[in-house]
């Protein structure tokens, strides 16, 4: 890396928050999507919206592509970095800076982690709504890149829904404030366009999120079935009853015997279960919970537990929290898929993820965000198995494919990153890709901020042979796609 950008950065970053030494930077390789790996040239650990804005100016002025990074647990290679680049890791960022229950906000660093924002609000009797089985350790900076979802989003809204303001420092290193405390700004509504953007269109050093009253009472049950089916028959017998539960999540046999191998959470051995919660008022909850139990029951349920108790509850979720990670207990490897469909496409998904199964000699474990149609496919391999990982990722794509036939979508949650680029014209026309390209040129039209990420190129997708070079015009000019 030049010289001066080095001299730069440590100039941005003083007190120690510079990293060059190889095998530090080793540290910063990959997010959670493991099997795409590049070391950046340079990391810098920013305290403050300034040494933010410096860091990227210096990257700007020597026009070297750099990669915001939060917890680095995101699941599609979102914060991988850039060779030659530099990773902006916000995690020094983690204070909070105002917490105003009267106005029902809260303002915090972009490192802050999800589940600390409830920590801090709880005793007044408050929560933050979205909550990614990752909430322990991802950061509001990673949420709102990724606008995040979660269990309970069903009820309450994604990430989207609870950001009212956001500090943005620009790819060019000018910093400005998107939305605010105060709702419904006049003009374009850029914050919505912000939310979501995978950390390509400049880096969040504030934000300012809306939390809501914990609910009066909270009503939760396990209830296990024959079969993916009648779950998921359950599921839509549920909703069309006008009933929105704050969360359905669903599992399949293979996902209930690794969360039991891991995590011992006494789930009903069968084919299916479903976690159905509800909250609100007590009276309310309490009829809704009755008339939920009863058509579960009419969907043949083969077992129903209801949580007793905070404890009990507490169990119950656990087993589904530690869904991803107890995979390892059942499969060395495993590679998480994310697609939504319908709700009423459930069972033809299924049965086309069994059907890929038998084709590919390979296992799925099923693991969904039910009342959403929010799946996620667990493809489980041995990475040491020669050709295998390679037939994986085959078969998390042709999932995909199963989505979109369906009328679903290639991700819900985790986003596009550089695992599912190239999979975005199977998606959208390539009137809307040049749509996107040009909002993303508007704010970053030299290319440097987080290229190679979300929007496909040519270069990117093996149109144009040669490993994977980020050129500013591949992002700012349309043109370079023909
Ligand atoms: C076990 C497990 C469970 C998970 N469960 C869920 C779930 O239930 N729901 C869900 O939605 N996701 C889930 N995820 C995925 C992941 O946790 C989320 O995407 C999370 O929001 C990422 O946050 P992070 O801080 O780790 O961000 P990172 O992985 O560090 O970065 C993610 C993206 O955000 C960008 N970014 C980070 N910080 C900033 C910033 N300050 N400004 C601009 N861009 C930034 C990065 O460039 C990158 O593109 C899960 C992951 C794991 C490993």
């Amino acid at each position: 890396m030049d010289s001066g950008l080095v001299a730069a950065l440590a100039r941005a970053v003083p007190t120690g928050g510079l990293i060059t030494a190889p095998e530090a930077l080793r540290t910063y390789e990959c997010d959670g999507l493991t099997g795409h790996r590049v070391v950046p040239s340079a990391v810098v650990l920013p305290e403050s919206t300034d040494q933010v804005a410096a860091c990227v100016s210096a990257c700007h002025q020597a026009r070297v592509p750099f990669v915001a990074r939060g917890a680095g647990t995101g699941l599609s290679g979102g914060a991988l970095p850039v060779a030659d680049g530099v990773v902006i890791c916000l995690t020094r960022m983690r204070a909070i800076l105002d917490v105003d229950i009267q106005g029902q906000r809260v303002t915090v660093q972009p490192g802050v982690a999800n589940l600390q924002v409830s920590d801090a609000v709880r005793a007044n009797g408050h929560y933050y709504a979205p909550d990614p089985s990752s909430q322990s350790v991802c950061t509001i900076g990673g949420n709102v890149a990724e606008n995040s979802g979660g269990a309970h989003c069903l009820k309450y809204g994604f990430t989207t829904t609870h950001v009212v303001g956001v500090t943005l420092v620009t790819p060019d290193g000018r910093v400005t404030t998107l939305g605010g405390a105060v709702a419904d700004a006049p003009g374009y509504d850029l914050l919505g366009v912000v939310v979501g953007s995978e950390g390509t269109l400049g880096i969040v050093t504030e934000v300012i999120l809306n939390i809501i009253p914990i609910p009066e009472t909270v009503r939760t049950m396990l209830c296990g079935f024959a079969s993916m089916s009648a779950a998921g028959l359950a599921v839509s017998a549920i909703i069309a009853e006008g009933i929105t539960p704050a969360a359905i999540e669903m599992m399949d046999r293979l996902a209930i015997e690794a969360v039991e191998a891991a995590v011992h959470a006494d789930y009903p051995r069968c084919q299916a279960v479903l976690l159905v919660e509800l909250d609100g008022p007590r009276a309310e909850c309490a009829s809704t919970f009755a008339r939920v139990e009863e058509i579960c029951r009419q969907s043949e349920a083969q077992e129903i537990r209801v949580a007793a108790d905070a404890s009990q509850r507490a169990m119950m979720w656990r087993g589904r929290r530690a869904a991803f990670a107890a995979m390892g207990r059942i499969s060395p490897d495993y590679y998480v898929q994310d697609g939504v469909i319908p709700r009423g496409r459930l069972a033809p998904v299924l049965d086309g993820i069994a059907a890929l199964e038998q084709e590919y000699d390979l296992r799925v474990a099923n693991v969904f965000h039910a009342g959403d149609g929010n799946l996620h496919p667990l493809v489980l391999y041995t990475g040491s198995h020669h050709g295998e990982g390679d037939r994986a990722l085959e078969l998390a794509g042709r999932i995909l494919d199963l989505c979109l036939s369906e009328g679903g979508s290639i991700t819900g949650e985790h986003g596009v990153g550089s695992d599912k680029a190239c999979a975005m014209p199977k998606m959208f026309s390539e009137g809307a890709l040049e749509v996107f390209t040009r909002v993303r040129a508007a704010f970053d039209p030299d290319g440097v901020c987080n290229p190679g990420k979300v929007l496909p190129t040519p270069r990117l997708c093996g149109e144009v042979p040669g490993p994977y070079r980020p050129h500013p015009l591949e992002i700012a000019g349309v043109a370079t796609r023909m």
